[in-house]
């Protein structure tokens, strides 16, 4: 697991969660579209975009739910236990 910090880019909050390794493991090399559901770091939700160092690039606000739910199946679906720790 790696430990990673979320800023949201709408209110600056700010929380810690851990991902598992093997989120990368079928695409080394490529970026990572996280969604950050409502209530996870705040009441917004957004995209963390992360490289495979685990390092946070850029958020991506989304305001359109059907996009977000998109990206929200397509990170479930690749990812076997999608099971954050939040501290
Ligand atoms: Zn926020």
């Amino acid at each position: 697991m790696k430990k990673i910090q979320i800023i949201c880019p709408i209110c600056q909050k700010n929380k810690r969660i851990l991902i598992p390794d093997k989120i990368f493991n079928k695409d080394e090399g490529s970026l990572l579209k996280l969604p950050i559901e409502k209530g996870e770091i705040c009441s917004h939700q957004f995209i963390a975009v992360i490289d495979y160092n685990f390092s946070v690039r850029d958020y991506e606000i989304v305001d359109n739910d059907e996009i977000f739910q998109f990206y929200l199946e397509k990170t479930h679906k690749h990812i076997h236990t999608y099971d954050f720790s939040y501290y």
